[in-house]
Parts: C-alpha cells; structure tokens; sequence
C-alpha cells in the first residue's frame, strides 16, 4: 500500500525513560475543587432549611427546589469560566479538546439547572402569592433587586446556549460564533446581584455572601490573569515577531517566529500557541497553530494550511510583523508518553505537531513510525526533514497517498479498501500495541484512525489525540 522510507544509523540512545511532568494528581485536584464547590452551595440549601421546606406543601417545595437548582446553576457557570480561564494547571491537566468539551456538558447542564430554577421559583413565589404566574414574574422582575440586570444575563445566556447548539453553530462564522460566546462573561456578571440581593441562602449568612463574592472573584481573578495578563507579559517579554514566511506547498505557509529568552518559554513539541500577528485590522482575532518543528532558543515554526480568512492572511505576512503569543497549550507532549516506542499518525496539516515530536522525543533507531496520510502527492508537507529525520534518528516513515474509502469511515485511501482498517494499520506497524500512537488530523479522520488504534488493540492510555475542530 505505502511508500516506504526506512533508514537506520547505529544511534546509541539511552532507552527512553517515560517523564511525566504533569503529576496525575493535580486532574484529580481540579476534579476535587469542582465537586467540593457544588457540595458547599448545596450544604448552604440544608443550612438554611433546604430540606424542611421541601414537605411544607406545593409552594415549599416548588421554592426550595428552586433555590436548590439555582445555587448549582450558579456554581457550575463560575465552574464553566474557570474551565476556559486557561489556568496551566488546569490546561495540563485536561488539554483544551477535553475542557472544550467538559465546558460543553457543564454548560449545557448549567443552563437546564437554570431553566429550571426560573420555572421552579417562579411557580412557587405564585403559589406562595396566591398570583397568577405571568403576574407573579412581571412583580419579580420589576420589584426583586437586581431581577432586571438578572433577566438581562438570562437573554445573554440564551443567546450563548441557542448559538452553541450544533446545528445554530454550523451555520455561523466562527469569528462570529465566538464573539456572541464571549456575551457569556456579561451573561454570569448579571446574574450575580439579584443572588445576593435576594438570594435565601446568602442573605442568611454573611459568611455565604463573603465565600460567594470570593468565588466570583476567583473564577473573575483567573480570566484576567491567565487569558489577558500572562499572554500580554509573555508577548511583552519575548517580544516575538516574524523572521520569515516561507510557502511549503499550495496553500500551505511556514513562519519562522523570532524572539528574546524563547528557552524560557515553558514549551514543549505537540503544543500550540493562539497567534495574533499585529499586521492591522483584524489583528484581534487569534487563531490557534500547532509548533511544526521542536522549539529552539532561536526560534519557532508553525505552518499553517489555508483554510478561511484567517489563515489565508498568513501569506501576506512580512517578516517584521510584531506577534501577539497566548499559550503554550496543549496536552500533545512527551508527557502523555507511557511507552518506549512511538506511532505517529497524521493526515494533512495535521503532521505539524506530529513533525515537532519526531524532533524533540527520544527514541531508539526503528521505534518511532510516522504514517502519514494526504489526499494527493503533492500534499505531503517537510519531505526533505523528515528524510533528514529518517536518516538520523531512524524513524520509518509511510506516505499514503489516495482519497479516502468510500461507503464507510476509514483513515485509509480507497485503494486499501479491501483490507480492515486494523489490518492496514497493523501491516504497517505490526506492534502497534506496543506504541504510544500519536494522531493529529481533521476530525473525522481522527475518529476513523482512533478506531483502527483501539481495533488493533492498543489500549485507550496509549492513544494521544490533538483535534484541529474541523
Ligand atoms: C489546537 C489546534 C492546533 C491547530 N494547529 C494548526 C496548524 O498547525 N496548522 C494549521 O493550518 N491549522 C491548525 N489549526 C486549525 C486552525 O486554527 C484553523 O484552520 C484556523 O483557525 C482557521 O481559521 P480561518 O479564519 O482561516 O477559517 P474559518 O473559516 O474562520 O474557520 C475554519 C474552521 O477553523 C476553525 N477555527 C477558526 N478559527 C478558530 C479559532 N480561533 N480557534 C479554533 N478553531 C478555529 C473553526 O472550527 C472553523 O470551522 C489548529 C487548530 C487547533 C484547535
């Protein structure tokens, strides 16, 4: 099936010793914190009669059932900001697929919680007021403080929540999808009054309020902190800009990024940065591009494949440009490694931070394989590095070219179609379950190569996966 490319030197390397630098306890830590806070508003609730009211008759439980979910509502929203605050240990400990994801769930969950309480309180307060429940909201909203500014964060919160949904964001911009996103910082401000203001649970407890004006704090502290202040320090400090912009194939870019003290940057290969490049209008908007080569002291690569407006822009690029540098990021590393010998598996532009961890992991001649997918020949990106890579370090690399299978998900071309997807990958690394297996590429073909990885035996810890979202 592939064209094959194999040559080994006599390398002695030092066996490779997996080194873990995120410690698995700190997951469990965030895991922790997250639970605990849920506990402390419910242990709130029960403190202030939470329980009893639930067997004092419709209204009593229709209000208290609705404080209840209002407390979780507002908990898992300050959950959902800490989750996308890109706090390092947090990122390190989940990477951003895997949080792009757990915000997902939270938020929905958040949302339905929030419903809910609006039904709930809304239902009860008309019960208790012995009023009809659209009188009984109008009073709520014009008479409760900080009811307005709450019902003001709810439409925000709709908005976020309906253009989230996956059919609404198909059908937006991305540019446009996030800058509605954003609408949820204002959406979690406005809620915060009336829950002091007339929240049950805070206004019985001086205490309550100082923990809850401190969690928002926090959950506040950590977005200016993580997502403005460090990004704005570390472009301040290194100072990276453009040194050349190099095309690599149709459509594809490479720019070299110079800069002052890169080694101290905290990076690794396999991550990725959220660039700005300060070349005039539109510079706000960031994009995230995976390093394409191991990070030196002299410089960084990304190559980027032209893909809308925002990519597209890369080559009009002069070297000089000032960068803007949010990151590192991204779970792609050494770290995930458990195993001595590696398997990267890569389609299209997905082989960027694939190339990078060819460069930077340590591996003994014939232990480390890159196959490597694209629909045409000329398709292939870094042919003559990843000879040089093949020469030096030994690393066996497979070019599989050709369209995909048709009629089912496969990461194969349509010429292999007769053979599994397992069998594919197994006939060219026969002790795949022996590998750590890398794999980078648009979504779907991430799916299908997954998959053919777990069919071919090899267990879910092994398998380390960096999505593009497309
Ligand atoms: C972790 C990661 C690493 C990546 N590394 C590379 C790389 O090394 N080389 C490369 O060519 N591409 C890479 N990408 C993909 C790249 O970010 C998108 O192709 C680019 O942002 C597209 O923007 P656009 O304006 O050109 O196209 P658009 O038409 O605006 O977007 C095309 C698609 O790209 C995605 N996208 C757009 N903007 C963003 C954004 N700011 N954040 C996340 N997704 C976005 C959306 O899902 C959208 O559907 C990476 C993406 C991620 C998430």
């Amino acid at each position: 099936m592939p064209e094959t490319m194999t040559a080994t030197r006599n390398h002695r390397l030092r066996a490779v010793q997996p080194r873990r630098t995120t410690p698995g306890w700190w997951r469990d830590a965030c895991g922790l914190v997250a639970g605990g806070s849920l506990l402390v508003v419910v242990a709130l609730w029960v403190q202030n009669r939470g329980v009893q009211l639930l067997s004092t008759g419709p209204a009593g439980l229709l209000t208290t059932t609705g404080r209840l979910t209002g407390l979780l509502a507002a908990d898992l929203l300050l959950v959902q900001v800490v989750l996308m605050a890109r706090i390092p240990f947090v990122e390190r400990s989940y990477g951003q697929d895997e949080l792009a994801r757990r915000h997902r769930l939270v938020g929905f969950t958040s949302f339905n919680l929030m419903v809910a309480h609006i039904v709930l309180i809304a239902l009860g307060y008309a019960a208790s007021d012995r009023k009809g429940v659209v009188r009984e909201v109008w009073d709520l909203v014009w008479t409760y403080p900080g009811m307005l500014l709450a019902t003001a964060g709810t439409a925000a919160l709709v908005m976020v929540v309906v253009t989230s949904v996956r059919l609404a964001r198909a059908r937006l911009r991305y540019e446009s999808w996030h800058l509605l996103h954003l609408y949820a910082y204002l959406g979690v401000g406005l809620a915060l009054p009336h829950q002091l203001w007339t929240g049950a649970d805070f206004l019985a407890s001086p205490a309550a309020t100082v923990y809850w004006w401190g969690a928002y704090i926090a959950a506040a502290g950590s977005v200016v902190v993580f997502r403005a202040g460090l990004p704005l320090w570390r472009t301040l400090w290194h100072r990276p800009v453009v040194s050349a912009v190099v095309p690599e194939a149709a459509g594809v870019i490479s720019v070299h990024i110079s800069g002052r003290r890169l080694r101290r940057l905290p990076l690794r290969a396999g991550q990725f940065f959220v660039w700005r490049f300060l070349d005039g209008p539109g510079w706000t908007r960031g994009h995230p591009y995976s390093l394409s080569a191991a990070p030196s002291p002299d410089g960084l690569r990304i190559t980027v494949k032209d893909l809308g407006d925002g990519s597209r822009r890369i080559a009009e690029l002069r070297p000089g440009t000032r960068v803007a540098l949010e990151g590192p990021y991204g779970r792609l590393t050494a770290d995930s490694r458990t195993r001595p010998k590696v398997t990267m598996l890569a389609s299209g532009i997905g082989v960027t931070p694939l190339r990078a961890l060819l460069e930077e992991l340590p591996y003994a001649p014939g232990e480390a394989t890159l196959v490597y997918r694209a629909g045409r020949e000329a398709d292939f990106l870094f042919r003559a590095e990843l000879a040089a890579l093949a020469a030096r370090r030994g690393v066996r690399i497979f070019y599989v070219p050709g369209h995909r299978v048709i009629g089912r998900e496969s990461w194969m071309p349509h010429r292999a179609a007769a053979l599994s997807d397992e069998e594919g990958l197994l006939q060219l690394v026969p002790d795949l379950r022996d590998h750590d297996v890398f794999v980078c590429g648009p979504d779907a073909w991430i799916d299908a190569a997954v998959a053919a990885a777990h069919g071919a035996g090899v267990p879910a810890a092994q398998v380390h996966v960096e999505r593009f979202g497309w």
